[in-house]
């Protein structure tokens, strides 16, 4: 029976959020730049208010400005693209944020693209893709979730190259950039999806196994291998016995003690570690958009 270690995605999340108000601190000292981070909220879905509240208390914490653009659900797409043009201009704003879902009638994808890729901090614009997947990294960049999932995999498993990784989940927010920094980090991946056969043969290869389907404890004890190291991204909400809610993920956790080699929470895992990248990048594009010598966080 193995021990299996519980990794605390909130400590790494502090200690990044820590060194992100060092490197603020320092640009301010040197340079006198106070980088900004602006939220834009299209409408009044309670959860995406929620996360944009949380998202601008963590920067106003790390010494980053905090802006937020609030429009209603009636928006046109053209506004949204006004406003995104306005911001992509303000030069106190170092890293724009569109909180997604957008209202039925605006597309995504044309709103994502049209942010500066500087100011591109969830890294989802076309250009930032493109350097992620091909190799230029240090120029890109980087979507929040998965690098969150890579710092706390480095540190589970210091030795990632060669390892057999899966991905499960292949969304353009977690499960493709997830795969791309595996790769980049030399192991070999697999991406596995909904028409995928066998699921359960395809897990069981995993030295390292990032599960982000949004499917409540669908990955059991029995799909795991013995030893393996488990990021569990997703956040579903389920009923509990106390008549209340509560928060799991996509793996069963109590399944996997004893089999997993080291495991995400939910909470408490990938979740802080999505906001303080989110920070961190906020910072290097402060830096970059600049000429500047980026932090090495
Ligand atoms: P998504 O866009 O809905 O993508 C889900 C992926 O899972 C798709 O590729 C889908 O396959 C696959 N899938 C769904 N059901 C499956 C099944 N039964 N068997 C195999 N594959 C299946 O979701 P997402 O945005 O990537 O998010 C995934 C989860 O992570 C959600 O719970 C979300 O709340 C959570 N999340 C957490 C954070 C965080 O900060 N912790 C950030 C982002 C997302 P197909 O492509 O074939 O349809």
């Amino acid at each position: 029976m193995i021990a299996t270690k519980r990794i605390d995605g909130k400590a790494r999340a502090d200690r990044l959020v820590a060194d992100v108000a060092a490197a603020t601190a320092k640009l301010k000292v040197e340079a006198g730049i106070g980088p900004g981070l602006c939220a834009v909220l299209v409408g009044d879905d309670p959860a995406s208010q929620v996360y944009v509240r949380n998202k601008g208390k963590a920067a106003t914490a790390a010494g980053i400005q905090s802006f937020q653009e609030t429009l209603p659900a009636t928006t046109s797409e053209a506004e949204l693209l006004a406003l995104i043009a306005k911001l992509n201009a303000d030069d106190r704003v170092d890293g724009i944020l569109v909180q997604l879902p957008l209202p039925k009638h605006i597309d995504p994808q044309r709103v994502i693209d049209a942010i500066d890729p500087r100011k591109d901090v969830d890294g989802f614009h076309a250009q930032n893709v493109g350097q992620l997947w091909s190799g230029g990294q240090r120029k890109a960049l980087i979507p929040c979730t998965p690098y969150g999932c890579l710092l706390l995999l480095r540190d589970a498993l210091p030795a990632l190259a060669g390892a057999e990784a899966v991905v499960l989940g292949r969304s353009n927010i977690v499960g493709k950039p997830m795969a791309a920094l595996l790769l980049a980090e030399s192991c070999t991946v697999t991406i596995a999806h909904s028409k995928t056969r066998d699921l359960p043969a395809v897990l069981r290869r995993a030295d390292v196994l990032v599960a982000a389907v949004g499917q409540p404890e669908m990955v059991k004890g029995g799909w795991i291998k013995p030893g393996a190291v488990v990021i569990d991204v997703g956040i579903n909400r389920v009923a509990a016995t106390d008549g209340k809610s509560k928060l799991v993920g996509d793996v069963a956790f109590a399944e996997a003690q004893g089999i997993a080699g080291s495991i995400t929470p939910v909470p408490g895992g990938v979740g802080p570690m999505t906001i303080a990248c989110l920070l961190r990048n906020t910072v290097i594009a402060a830096c970059r958009r600049r000429g500047r010598a980026e932090p090495e966080i």
